[in-house]
């Protein structure tokens, strides 16, 4: 590693939320925002949060390796899954077959974390009538078995690589860790999701932790805290606004959180008033995310220097207007954008300061805020389109 190479950079690839393709939302960068995943490069190796719609082709336009495209792709160390919403996974199967063909079979596999099995509550048992259960023999796999089941769908693309072109067998791509919850998270409903940050992974340059946060009826879903010499960094994955992501985030440098527009049923459906089916639509989509009317509390509750807004939705809401909307918190507010870099260690500097500020305050206004919390695990209703 050269010397250049030390150091912490958090490089935003994709900050759309849903899984959807967005009109473009201005015309000065020339496409739409592409899915959410973000990439920490520490000391030369990237760590990628979450792969969104877009990933691979956004790595090769980073500026994270010297060679381009495959150098991009053979740094690339670990991968963090916050949940298994196909927006936040959907092009991990890409990043594997990009990663099969240019530069993973040659180095040692990348290691991939995110969340275990759920439970089958929100999938009804083998003899319910109604909507048919998706892959009935596994109905809510965790991190391993989807990670397989991407593989082995590839199977005729697999087999004529390694049977007729004498190349590795694709297993060998990933180590697959289903993150195991502390045993104090109860799994049954109304069961306590309060718990404190565990380690999730550990090495001489970075230190990962996670949390549970609350999304509706997806469990579970993570958090994830990088922390290393040059600084720490915190994703919040989706969730609306949590107590344990507080916890996790205490005195970060920087947190990159989710977040909806509160106007989300302007933008949305026009102006209302609205019909009883667009109501609950969204309704349900508000309940499991964090508002811009909120982001700022959760911000300076946790006492974080900067909070970066990511997973945006609407993703076709201008960033003038997400700048506009977010209140609450008196550090630096920064509007994610794809592509956009922050060298995590400059940023500490110059916001220890009023981190240090913001964490001697008192948390009402969060505990405020989190009296609309429900605490427990959330019945399934409805669902409106998933982010
Ligand atoms: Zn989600």
């Amino acid at each position: 590693m050269q010397s250049s190479e030390l150091g912490m950079r958090l490089v935003l690839l994709g900050t759309a939320g849903g899984a959807a393709t967005y009109p473009m939302a201005g015309a000065q960068r020339g496409v739409a925002r592409q899915g959410i995943a973000s990439a920490l490069v520490i000391d030369g190796r990237v760590h990628l949060v979450d792969a969104g719609q877009g990933v691979a082709r956004q790595l090769t336009f980073a500026d994270i390796g010297a060679g381009g495209p495959t150098q991009a792709l053979s740094r690339l160390h670990s991968i963090y899954l916050t949940h298994l919403h196909s927006d936040h996974t959907m092009d991990l199967v890409n990043l594997l077959h990009c990663g099969y063909v240019q530069g993973w079979p040659e180095r040692a596999p990348v290691e991939v974390y995110g969340p275990g099995p759920g439970p089958r509550r929100a999938v009804p048992g083998p003899l319910a009538t109604g909507p048919r259960v998706v892959g009935p023999t596994e109905p809510t796999p965790g991190t391993t078995a989807f990670v397989r089941r991407l593989i082995e769908a590839f199977a005729a693309d697999f087999h004529d690589r390694v049977f007729a072109a004498h190349r590795r067998d694709p297993f060998i791509l990933v180590n697959t860790h289903d993150v195991a919850l502390p045993a104090a998270v109860g799994r049954g409903r109304g069961a306590s999701l309060t718990v404190d940050p565990w380690v999730v992974s550990e090495d001489d340059a970075v230190r990962v932790t996670a949390t549970l946060v609350e999304h509706g009826a997806m469990f579970p879903c993570l958090a994830y805290r990088f922390d290393t010499a040059h600084g720490s960094v915190v994703f919040s994955g989706d969730t609306v606004p949590s107590e344990n992501l507080v916890v996790l985030s205490r005195g970060a440098d920087v947190l990159v959180h989710e977040v909806i527009d509160a106007r989300y049923a302007e933008w949305q459906f026009g102006p209302g008033p609205y019909d009883a089916a667009q109501q609950r639509a969204v309704a349900t989509v508000m309940s499991k995310h964090t508002s811009t009317d909120e982001v700022g509390s959760v911000a300076q509750a946790a006492g974080v220097g900067t909070l970066v807004l990511t997973h945006l939705v609407p993703a076709s809401v201008p960033t003038s207007r997400w700048k506009a909307a977010v209140r609450g918190f008196d550090g630096p507010v920064v509007v994610g954008e794809d592509l956009m870099e922050l060298d995590v260690a400059q940023v500490r500097s110059t916001t220890q300061a009023g981190r240090r500020w913001r964490s001697e305050q008192p948390e009402q206004a969060l505990m405020e805020l989190l009296g609309r919390v429900p605490v427990g695990q959330p019945e399934v209703g409805a669902e409106a389109p998933e982010h």
